[in-house]
């Protein structure tokens, strides 16, 4: 039951004479005869250029925590828009918005604010080099922190088969410096003595560790308490700043991030998508001491940071998040919704799990939830594949990589929650079905995947295009 794309089909075909692969991120590029084209949002749905109406759960890759389209928001932003845009010089809203961030997050003593969170974690990095005088930094595998040259690498576990070997080191993608290589060191996800290993013997070299307290472009895979306390007393020990980048998590996990669901406090992190509700705005927060390097020499600024429109949106946005129970709602939904999908695989018999926090759950194909980006590998992920489209195609817009989280906002509700029920068991009947009689749907998929094949490759299989 394919739904008809002849309209976002066509306009794939103008869109592709002037835009590389007819989009402005690889990653919205679906294939030639799938690449989908947004007419509107509107609350937790999306509806495409042929009308179709989607129950979303991928919200611009999180932001649109409120919902798309929220009056109260697009009010403040246009309020926001009578200030002006830019002036290369700073408003009164600023201290406004850092005073509310730092309300719900106390560990942001100081803000810079950013536009995007790739340009934050850049801000962040620089930061630590700065404060420490060192160059070096650890990233965690299956960790994503933007597009900037030195944290675009990633394992190759798609050509990992010898485990008894480590997986290759490789770039999202080329164009990224080889070079940068000498610079970081990559340790698996949860495991603490790993990293004291690395850091015994490079503390004198490492500035920081950057880590996401839950693998956000991961299937949700959180850090267990123990490790990320352990991450920050070793940073600790070792003259080492814990950068926490919080990009996905901050103001959705918890009014305070995954900082205050864990107890943990960074000495820098990094602020981004919820906060704007989908409007651009992102921000550096940390230890004064560390922050007011960014008056002595380190530099940091932007022609478009702290734009009036996105800031009025994201102090009316934190506001809704500071003074409402809305992310224990959604939560909440974050939980019936993987209740109900458990109901319909376990009836099926399907082993399955899910990872992370319900706000941003990953679906997992492995009754043993994952506890780093190694076990994705040992899911059953073209079943993932498979029924994503299926599910897609019935009117569920979740993420086609089964590497990325269900995002649920506010605007998920009861009529939204059957619809994506209803979708979810025709979908995993239609997949199995498939799956049976040599796989009609699971085979278009994979062969429109197949089809892009140069494209794909270009594009590097991951995250590296949001
Ligand atoms: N850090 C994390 C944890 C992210 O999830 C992302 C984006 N998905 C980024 C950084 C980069 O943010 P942006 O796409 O706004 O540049």
């Amino acid at each position: 039951m394919a739904r008809c794309l002849e309209k976002s089909n066509a306009h794939f075909k103008k869109a592709v004479a002037r835009l590389p692969l007819g989009v402005s991120s690889n990653f919205r590029y679906w294939g030639d005869e799938k690449t989908v084209y947004v007419k509107r949002g509107e609350g937790a749905r999306v509806y495409d250029l042929d009308d179709n109406v989607y129950v979303d759960y991928r919200l611009g890759y999180g932001p649109v925590i409120l919902g798309h389209r929220h009056p109260e928001v697009d009010e403040a932003a246009r309020s926001g828009q009578e200030v002006g845009t830019v002036f290369a010089l700073g408003t009164e809203r600023e201290v406004v918005v850092a005073d509310l961030i730092h309300d719900l997050m106390p560990g942001a003593e100081l803000v810079r604010f950013s536009n995007s969170g790739t340009e934050a974690v850049m801000a962040a990095l620089r930061l630590a080099r700065a404060a420490t005088g060192k160059d070096g930094y650890v990233t965690f595998e299956g960790s994503y922190h933007g597009l900037f040259d030195a944290v675009m690498w990633r394992i190759d576990l798609e050509n990992y088969k010898d485990t008894s070997r480590e997986p290759e080191l490789t770039t999202y993608g080329r164009g990224v410096p080889g070079l940068l290589k000498g610079l970081f060191w990559q340790v698996p996800y949860n495991d603490a003595n790993r990293l004291e290993d690395v850091l015994k013997q490079n503390g004198d070299k490492i500035a920081a560790v950057l880590i996401e307290p839950i693998l956000g472009n991961c299937c949700g895979i959180p850090s267990t308490p123990e490790f990320l306390r352990a991450v920050r007393e070793l940073c600790t020990k070792h003259n080492v700043l814990m950068i926490v980048d919080e990009v996905k998590t901050g103001f959705r996990v918890a009014k305070g991030g995954a900082q205050e669901l864990y107890g943990v406090q960074a000495d820098i992190f990094t602020v981004a998508k919820a906060m704007g509700n989908g409007y651009p705005i992102a921000a550096v927060c940390g230890r004064e001491s560390i922050m007011r390097n960014f008056g002595r020499g380190v530099a940091h600024g932007g022609t478009y940071t702290a734009q009036a429109m996105s800031l009025a949106a994201a102090e009316k946005t934190l506001t809704l998040l500071r003074d409402t129970t809305v992310l224990a709602d959604i939560a909440t939904y974050g939980r019936r919704m993987q209740d109900g999908m458990t109901r319909v695989l376990q009836r099926r018999g399907i082993p399955h799990s899910f990872a992370g926090h319900p706000s941003m759950g990953g679906l997992f194909f492995n009754a043993k939830a994952p506890t780093n980006y190694r076990d994705w590998k040992n899911s059953d992920y073209s079943f993932y594949d498979a029924l994503a489209a299926n599910v897609i195609d019935r009117g569920v817009m979740c993420e086609p990589d089964s590497r990325e989280p269900w995002f649920i906002c506010a605007a998920h509700d009861e009529s939204c929650l059957a619809d994506t029920l209803k979708a979810f068991e025709a979908a995993v009947d239609a997949t199995l079905d498939e799956a049976r009689h040599g796989g009609a749907h699971a085979k278009m998929w994979n062969a429109t995947q197949g089809d892009m094949g140069e494209k794909r490759a270009a594009i590097a299989a991951g995250t590296a295009a949001e």
